[in-house]
């Protein structure tokens, strides 16, 4: 299987490549324009294998992408190659709008292009965010594929916009696709500008840890790996066109998220003083989504597909793996 992953340098999609190279048949091509957020080291050593390629391509420039497609026939592109931290939206909306719509609008012009040429049964999976439905109140039911689109961010009004590209190339031109959205990821390699490395950073090196308002907002946490599983799994859908909402099913505030950090560093590196003690309200995020929840049970009931992770052991394992790769943390925040 020939497989194509656009921001395979991120925190999911090298997560994704390392995945699919377990299986030792895929051959992968990774296009990333190498920003703030890759991170090579996240799959080192990949690069000497004979079936894994890298090439420096900014999704924004049609005709790099274009050749590269129309070369490597790829019979799936998982596309995640995006600009993904909501409080840089904010400050910075133009490149979120450059890479999350123009450059999702490349991706299915050059296949649109190139389909003549692709395998039969060419399949794009189209990695988008449970943000694009807007925010929950605490008593609302959770997310569903059918949910109104209500974006609220920069960020997630430029990811539900690439969801509607993706859905019309489908209709339209018959490109075949899966649009997937996924809650809040967690585990190894996230960049440390996100709200879990963040805090874990802070707390080691005793600085205040940031919360946003009160902590009161709510979010769905799934393991890195779960999310990835799923992936793979929908990429083998037989349906032309087909959604799902891929979540945890662990709704949790973000101060009890962040105390929950804090109670595992009290007993791994034990300090004067509880890290709790550490933390700082903040003002609030302009915007700021009170709760994301989501239904995965169309996921669940076609693809027989559970999280394995708990949100309480997953966490633990991922504090861990930051205390044991603090050098590659201090690298980012640097
Ligand atoms: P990330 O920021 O860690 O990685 C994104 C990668 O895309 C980086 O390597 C970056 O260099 C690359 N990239 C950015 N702009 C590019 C461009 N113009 N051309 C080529 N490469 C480019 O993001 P992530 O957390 O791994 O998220 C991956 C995808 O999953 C995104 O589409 C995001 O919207 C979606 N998603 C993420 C989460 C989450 O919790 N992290 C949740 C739901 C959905």
């Amino acid at each position: 299987m020939k497989i194509l992953v656009t921001g395979g340098l991120g925190f999911i999609g090298s997560a994704l490549i390392r995945s699919l190279l377990d299986n030792g048949e895929n051959h992968i091509l990774n296009i990333d324009k190498c920003s703030y957020a890759s991170m090579p080291e996240a799959l080192e050593g990949k690069e000497k294998l004979q079936n894994y390629i890298f090439k420096k391509i900014d999704i924004v420039n049609a005709g790099e992408l274009h050749s590269a497609i129309a070369d490597f026939k790829p019979n799936k592109i998982f596309h995640l190659a995006a600009e993904s931290h909501v409080d840089r939206s904010i400050s910075g909306p133009e490149n979120f709008l450059n890479t999350n719509i123009l450059g999702t609008f490349n991706i299915l012009e050059s296949i649109r292009k190139n389909i003549t040429s692709l395998p039969k049964n060419f399949i794009l999976v189209h990695v988008s965010t449970d943000e694009v439905f807007g925010s929950l109140k605490l008593d609302d039911s959770l997310f569903s594929e059918s949910s109104s689109y209500a974006p609220n961010s920069p960020y997630s009004a430029s990811k539900a916009s690439s969801d509607l590209l993706v859905r019309a190339w489908n209709k339209t031109f018959g490109i075949k696709a899966v649009i997937t959205n996924c809650s809040n990821n967690y585990g190894p390699w996230q960049n440390p500008e996100k709200l879990i490395p963040k805090t874990i950073f802070n707390a080691i090196n005793k600085c205040p840890i940031p919360i946003y308002g009160k902590g009161i907002n709510i979010r769905d946490w799934l393991h890195v790996t779960d999310h990835v599983n799923a992936l793979i799994q929908v990429s083998d859908s037989s349906q032309s066109y087909s959604k799902y909402n891929i979540g945890g099913n662990q709704e949790m505030t973000n101060i009890d998220l962040v105390n929950l950090i804090c109670a595992h560093l009290d007993k791994k590196i034990p300090i004067s003083k509880p890290y709790s003690s550490l933390i700082s309200y903040v003002d609030d995020r302009l915007g700021h989504d009170l709760r994301y929840a989501i239904d995965a049970s169309k996921l669940s009931n076609e693809h027989n597909f559970e999280p394995k992770y708990l949100l309480q052991e997953g966490i633990i394992e991922t504090v861990d793996w930051y205390i044991d790769n603090l050098d590659w943390v201090k690298s980012k925040v640097n």
